[in-house]
């Protein structure tokens, strides 16, 4: 039977070579001619993801996809969860010899580049995790727009929060590190386990140094941050070595605090819908980035969504952006311009990605070289904008004491103006050299500009003056033959050639020579038409490969500007989502709320954000907050089911967040102070697929709040206690109100069915009741969504469940039931009030000792 094996052929060797030298979840797409193949197991997964048919060679499975159209199938391979690696031929192939194949580069879903799986209005992060003890470090590398940063944070759940936030497309950690990579899953994206030694402090400071050619990474701020800086080290190790990336366009690395912004864990960002809603068949844009995002440009998209994730956390920051935002608002005219200029501007930072690392054409060119046509116009913009600012901020500074904190208000404008700088060379340039609509393609001619380099001029005078020769020989044939149908044709089989129609071919010269026979005639060719071809064709080769040369030089002259684009875009970015900001606040007639550090939150007439302007039949109702540390620390939200208590709150976070941007809010008046986190504890977000219980769910937002919380938080606590037996939650309830009075002090909205909770505000000096409006009408209520001081003591659930459809009959018999209940339980004066038992729950509650807690907040 050995000897019945068939021996390895040279191709096999080299393939298996290359194989074992990748790791296993690596499908290999093997460069055979025009197409990529896959073997064996790669075959069987790569035909079960893309569909395609298994053959097989002898006894080796395989399939294949055809180069040309390579991409969107290695799109859904990235998407299934796979890296893939390309492996070509780096040399021309030569007959009866094995060509050299070798893996070019490996692909992942953090570090593709394929536009059609690239969301412009999101970045496509590879993160890096390395703990050091409890401290995590983690990078953030953008291939595709040059971004690269890092910060430190604390904990699993520091981890996992900013994670939620980043949403990353990749992860890589320490491949060893096994209850890292059960923390990680957490993060719900595809996780590479990478060498652990790339992670060391020690090989990291290496890697980074390498990659950045400097001789210390303080300047970067990575002093003493050995986690973060192994997580970066990590990260440049990966895509360098084992991914075999150009990674020159990854020119300087930030490091930036979590506690530069206001925290708001994975559950609030998704409880709060900031980024996208809650259910899954609701509009996409039904979430606050959807209310807001009214950018330009695909770098401002990016940045809402990180604004909109990263409130901040200083007042001065905040002020700045609002002195832009107000001056705008107060300026429509400017602010129409500014906004009109930007409309222009393509993805600049991808662009510039492409053009980096090789693979941008000539489009890429005169895309970038559009927007930075608008940078005369944008700075126009700015200063005036500028100059309006000072106007506005002058008067202001007399009104507003707190404004004289030594913060200079136009701080942010002033940077963005440095930064902002026109680069005439580069359009010059491109201007010169590029023609203005060039093909897609590369080496192929046609996108160099007439009038750029003489040697092109000179090559495409021949191949046209050859072109114009043809043209005249034609005509001076047809005289001397006679024959008025004859043409001087071009295919890619025989070059040029002349073709006679049947009923003329006693008329053709003896010096034409006979090549084709066709259906209708014949085709010749003559000596001196094959002297003209060599010409044509010739120079047209040489004018294709001349092009390319020009081609790549001025794309490396415009790669010399890169970190300067690199700053243009990120103001570009940041004027995008400001000029969106006072877009939104002009629109929907938007409010600067004042920023202090007193715990003050006073909000009049606010709207919620999305529902503000997605409410069309009916007007949204305004509804006034008022919060303080001192006065109404908890406010008691109660109030028939649907009548708007968790819009009410939500609102209300949503404001506070808003504020936090720099953005104006959708309020009549506001003052919201600095708020060190949000948190929130909303409905049944029932996690099923990590098998827990929606009330253990609930319990664990719950501890996460009492344990964290502190007297600058904001806390939004929605039906706690729901998922279990009414006494137990009540209890609960009960109590946890009674801690975040006694021992957090954090402003809290708590909207809740538990009328019996509205007694504590008779118990504890700082908890104030509120409920929602309803107006009883015949036997139907209708809705007022206003919110009212003083507690709700009716549910309206038979009314409710009549609105919901709910059918007649069984509507009249649940009436029927009800006041049978009540009936035995009639007041002394003979009225159905509350419940007996309702009555006596309360009446035990009344005799309830106080809380053993000592109030820290009392005055
Ligand atoms: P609850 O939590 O009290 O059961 P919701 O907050 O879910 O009620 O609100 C129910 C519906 O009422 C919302 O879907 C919304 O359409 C409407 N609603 C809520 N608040 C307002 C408001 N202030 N103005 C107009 N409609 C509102
Ligand atoms: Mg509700």
């Amino acid at each position: 039977m050995a000897a019945k094996k068939k021996k390895q052929t040279p191709m096999m060797a080299q393939y298996h070579a290359i194989r074992n030298s990748l790791p296993k979840d690596t499908l290999l797409l093997f460069r055979l001619g025009d197409f990529y193949e896959m073997f064996f197991d790669d075959a069987k997964n790569g035909s079960r993801v893309l569909n395609i048919a298994l053959t097989n060679r002898g006894t080796t499975p395989m399939c294949g996809i055809p180069f040309h159209a390579a991409a969107g199938y290695l799109s859904k391979v990235l998407k299934a969860g796979f890296k893939v690696a390309l492996c070509e031929q780096v040399e021309e192939a030569v007959p009866g010899k094995l060509v050299k194949r070798e893996v070019t580069q490996v692909l992942t879903p953090g570090t593709h580049f394929d536009d059609r799986m690239l969301v412009a209005e999101r970045n496509n992060f590879l993160a890096s995790v390395q703990p050091i003890k409890d401290t995590y470090g983690i990078a953030l590398i953008d291939l595709t727009t040059g971004d690269f940063k890092t910060t430190e944070v604390e904990g699993e759940s520091g981890l996992l929060n900013e994670l939620e936030r980043i949403r990353p497309a990749e992860i890589i950690y320490p491949g060893e590190n096994l209850d890292l990579m059960k923390v990680l899953q957490g993060a719900r994206t595809i996780l590479s386990g990478y060498d652990d030694w790339t992670f060391d402090s020690d090989t990291a400071f290496y890697t980074l140094k390498d990659h950045f050619k400097v001789a210390s990474l303080d300047g970067f701020g990575l002093k003493d941050r050995d986690a973060a800086s192994g997580a970066a080290g990590a990260a440049v190790h990966y895509l360098a070595n084992q991914l075999r990336r150009d990674l020159s366009h990854l020119r300087s690395i930030s490091y930036y605090e979590c506690s530069e912004f206001m925290a708001l864990d994975a559950i609030s960002l998704r409880n709060l819908e900031i980024l996208e809603p809650l259910h899954r068949d609701a509009p996409k844009t039904a979430c606050l980035l959807g209310a807001m995002d009214r950018t330009r440009t695909p770098m401002g998209a990016r940045r809402l969504r990180d604004w909109l994730t990263q409130p901040l956390s200083s007042t001065a920051i905040i002020r700045q952006r609002q002195t832009i935002v107000r001056t705008w608002v107060q300026r429509g005219d400017l602010l129409e311009g500014f906004r009109e200029n930007l409309g222009e501007i393509r993805d600049l930072e991808r662009t510039i990605g492409r053009l980096s690392i090789g693979s941008g054409n000539a489009r890429d060119l005169v895309s970038l070289k559009r927007a930075l046509e608008q940078i005369p116009g944008l700075r126009e913009g700015l200063d005036d904008l500028s100059a309006a600012a000072e106007d506005t901020s002058d008067s202001l500074q007399l009104n507003d004491e707190r404004a004289d904190d030594g913060v200079d208000p136009l701080g942010l404008i002033k940077e963005l103006g440095t930064h902002l700088k026109e680069i005439p060379e580069v359009v010059e340039l491109v201007s010169k050299s590029i023609m203005a609509e060039p093909p897609t393609t590369v080496k192929e001619g046609g996108l160099i500009a007439d009038g750029y380099n003489a040697d092109l001029d000179e090559l495409r005078s021949a191949s046209r003056d050859g072109k114009s020769w043809i043209a005249r020989m034609q005509q001076e044939e047809i005289e001397k033959t006679g024959i008025p149908s004859l043409k001087v044709r071009y295919n890619a089989v025989f070059g040029y050639f002349i073709e006679v129609t049947k009923t003329h071919l006693d008329k053709v010269p003896d010096h034409y020579i006979r090549k084709q026979t066709i259906a209708n005639g014949e085709r010749y060719i003559t000596d001196e038409l094959k002297k003209m071809e060599g010409k044509i064709l010739g120079a047209q080769e040489r004018i294709e490969k001349l092009e390319y040369e020009l081609f790549l030089k001025v794309r490396e002259g415009v790669i010399e500007y890169l970190t300067e684009i690199q700053e243009i875009a990120r103001c570009i970015a940041q004027l995008d989502v400001l000029g969106s900001f006072s877009e939104t606040a002009r629109l929907h007639d938007y409010t600067c709320p004042s920023v202090g550090e007193e715990g003050v939150l006073d909000i009049r007439d606010g709207r919620h954000p999305v529902l503000d302007q997605s409410m069309i039949e009916e007007r949204f109702v305004p509804n006034d907050t008022e919060l303080s540390i001192a006065s109404s620390q908890i406010a008691l939200i109660t109030g028939p089911n649907m009548a708007g208590k968790s819009t009410y709150i939500r609102q209300v976070a949503l404001l506070a967040l808003l504020a936090h941007t720099g953005s104006f809010i959708p309020a009549a008046e506001a003052r919201i102070d600095l708020l060190d986190r949000i948190f929130t504890r909303i409905g049944a977000s029932d996690d099923l697929s990590r098998g827990q219980s929606t009330f253990m769910v609930e319990m664990n937002e719950t501890a996460n709040i009492l344990n964290n919380a502190t007297v600058n938080s904001l806390v939004i606590l929605d039906e706690i206690g729901r998922g279990t037996s009414t006494f137990d939650g009540l209890s609960l309830a009960w109590s946890i109100v009674e801690h975040i009075h006694q021992q957090l002090g954090a402003k809290t909205l708590f909207a809740t069915h538990y009328h019996e909770l509205s007694e504590l505000s008779g118990r504890l000096p700082r908890v104030a009741n509120y409920s929602v409006a309803v107006k009883e009408w015949n036997d139907e209520i209708i809705f007022l969504r206003k919110i009212i001081q003083g507690s709700a003591d009716k549910s309206y659930g038979i009314q409710v469940a009549r609105l919901a459809g709910v059918p007649k009959q069984v509507i009249e018999r649940s009436k029927e039931i009800l006041i049978n209940l009540e009936e035995a339980e009639l007041t002394p004066e003979g009225k159905p009030r509350q419940s007996k038992r309702q009555q006596s729950d309360r009446d035990k509650l009344k005799d309830l000792a106080p809380s053993p807690q000592m109030d820290l907040f009392s005055m």
